[in-house]
């Protein structure tokens, strides 16, 4: 899985010098020919041909699978989907027609991830049934995903279940060889008017359920619905950075389109876990470290961790006082266009039980504590700049 992550961002064709179309026989014979030229054994102590052998192989090894490229390729020709959000408009309240979907997530260990697809914006069928083109209708899928897999980016694969065109009418609903009739009633538009004086009344035909067409003999594979459910896999590839509540629109992966019209889109709507002891403020991550009042006074070297990489040290200097914010360079969120800091907010533990020596030790720094921090509390209630207003005499006498 790890590996799939940067599938978007690694050209691999690129990196074996092949075109996108190569055929498997001249990919592995770029490779062999890299890896010849930049094997470690006849490039000793050269970093730069190891490299290049390391990044050959990497390819190969997904590009030379024939399985393998072909999800490669699916990945990249999915595009990237970000930045998100622009452009399109939340549905609102449109999930009305959830419950005719489900939608799981289980990859490579991702039984973690939670989902669930709603149908939205269900098209009409009405009186266009047996029209023109028409657009697939948009579906929304909601995937909760870990704080580690949102800020490092993932690629899996979406299964779903959903209503598609029956295969066998193609979405007519009518058994093969027959055509639905127009409804004599309606005449195809799917509703009727009802004149009452000055106001006119429209309402869905009975004849034909709003749906403009008779159909005397059903589909038997949908029973004249002319949809079935069907299981589709779409693979979806979050980039990094991902926000909690952030939606992705992925362009043609909704719902099927009628009679030669394009699909929909699939709007994933991405809720990101909370982690442990990270935060997330934009591109930084952010970490409450506890430090003692002794680190705190005299200064120390500490050790604060890193979200999936090594820990860092981090310089408290003496005096430092608790609450205050410091940045560790380039230890946040990498996006492809950014990469944010770790933002660490040190907080100064007092003891809350004390032994004897500590105790002895507390009570001696008070001892050889003369200067009170609240002198300055003190002078500010007598020079009081401000004049009492009920006090006439002293600004007479004054
Ligand atoms: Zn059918
Ligand atoms: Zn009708």
């Amino acid at each position: 899985m790890a590996a799939q992550r940067d599938w978007y961002e690694k050209d691999f064709y690129k990196v074996l010098g092949v075109s996108q179309t190569a055929t498997a026989k001249e990919i592995t014979k770029a490779y062999r020919k890299l890896a010849r030229e930049n094997h470690p054994d006849t490039n000793p102590g050269n970093n730069a041909a190891e490299n290049r052998f390391k990044e050959a192989s990497a390819a190969y090894d997904v590009v030379g699978d024939d399985v393998k490229r072909k999800e490669y390729d699916e990945v990249r020709a999915a595009g990237p989907m970000g930045p998100f959000g622009g452009g399109f408009s939340s549905p609102g309240g449109g999930r009305g027609g959830a419950g005719n979907m489900n939608f799981n997530v289980g990859q490579d260990g991702l039984g973690d991830l939670l989902g669930g697809v709603f149908n939205r914006g269900g098209r009409g069928r009405g009186a266009s049934a047996g029209g023109g083109p028409q657009r697939g209708a948009d579906l929304e899928a909601s995937l909760t995903l870990e704080f580690v897999d949102a800020i490092q980016g993932i690629t899996t694969t979406l299964y779903l279940t959903s209503d598609a065109q029956c295969t066998t009418c193609n979405g007519s609903g009518a058994k093969p060889g027959t055509h639905p009739k127009t409804c004599s009633i309606c005449g195809g538009r799917g509703v009727v008017d009802d004149n009452q004086g000055f106001f006119s009344f429209s309402s869905p035909c009975r004849n034909c359920q709003g749906r403009g067409v008779i159909i005397e003999q059903g589909c038997p594979t949908c029973r004249g619905s002319g949809i079935e459910k069907r299981a589709r896999e779409v693979k979806v590839r979050l980039p990094a950075g991902v926000a909690d509540g952030q939606r992705i629109r992925l362009k043609g992966r909704g719902g099927p389109g009628r009679n030669g019209g394009p699909a929909g889109d699939l709007l994933v709507e991405c809720h990101v876990l909370p982690h442990a002891v990270f935060g997330r403020d934009g591109d930084n991550l952010t970490l409450r470290v506890p430090i003692t009042f002794a680190e705190a006074v005299l200064g120390s070297d500490i050790d604060v961790p890193t979200l999936g990489g090594p820990s860092v040290k981090l310089r408290i200097k003496s005096g430092t006082q608790s609450g205050t914010r410091h940045r560790v360079k380039t230890k946040g969120i990498e996006t492809p266009k950014h990469t944010g800091d770790l933002i660490v907010t040190v907080e100064v533990q007092v003891p809350t039980s004390l032994n004897a020596e500590q105790r002895a030790a507390i009570e001696t720094f008070a001892a050889a504590t003369t200067v009170s921090p609240r002198a300055h509390l003190a002078d500010a209630t007598r020079n009081d700049s401000r004049p009492d207003p009920t006090d006439f005499r002293s600004e007479a006498e004054g």
